[in-house]
């Protein structure tokens, strides 16, 4: 199974993921945790990202888009992924396309959060008390200010995957302001119907 998780930061797309590998036995490939990776490591690819996630922007088709071609490739995605935080413009959607298309596979189903966005500010703000309470370190783009910039990102350059998808017919959406069980059945039930169906 192939699916993207499309949504604004702080929907809960990663959480998702993380409870949903498991079932269906597939990677989650979040960009978000890739770059991270990268930034701390310091490799070329970290060092070009920082400053721009770092401010709340996009980092470049280019790098991102190499670094999907490249993870896809690996033994653990052969069977499918889940892409979480990609594609994040309608150039990286044409992108993975071709990527895919080259390959002779095809995408299973794009499944959109909608949410309500003046709740996410307060979503976020809870995610790095949580996280600094557990004696982990916060995100430094999870911060009121930066959060309105990544914010103003997927409105001007993420949501219009959502035209772009549902042109395609694979656009599904679940209600993402669910308690997070909620989210997790809802999921679940349009993933196994989708899988039920294609078999
Ligand atoms: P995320 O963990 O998905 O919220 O991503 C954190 C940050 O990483 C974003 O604010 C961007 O700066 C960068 N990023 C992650 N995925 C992408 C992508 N597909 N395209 C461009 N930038 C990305």
């Amino acid at each position: 199974m192939r699916i993207i998780l499309l949504g604004p930061p702080g929907a809960g797309k990663g959480t998702q993921s993380e409870r949903i590998v498991a079932r269906y036995g597939i990677p989650q490939l979040s960009t978000g945790d890739m770059l991270r990776a990268a930034v701390a490591a310091g490799t070329p690819v970290g060092l070009q990202a920082k400053a721009v996630m770092e401010s709340g922007g996009l980092v470049s088709d280019a790098i991102v888009v190499g670094i999907v071609a490249d993870r896809i490739e690996e033994a653990d995605a052969k069977n499918g992924f889940i892409l979480d935080g990609f594609p994040r413009t309608v150039e990286q959607a044409k992108a993975l396309d071709a990527m895919l298309s080259e390959k002779g596979i095809a995408l299973d189903t794009v499944v959109e959060f909608v949410v309500d966005e003046n709740a996410l500010v307060g979503r976020i703000a809870k995610r790095a008390e949580e996280t600094a309470a557990r004696g982990q370190p916060v995100r430094k783009d999870d911060t009121p200010d930066v959060f309105k910039t990544r914010l103003d990102a997927y409105r001007r350059q993420t949501a219009p995957l959502s035209d772009y998808y549902a042109g395609t017919g694979l656009l599904q959406t679940i209600d993402g302001m669910k308690p997070v069980d909620a989210v997790s059945q809802d999921l679940v039930a349009l993933l196994d119907r989708n899988t039920a169906a294609a078999s």
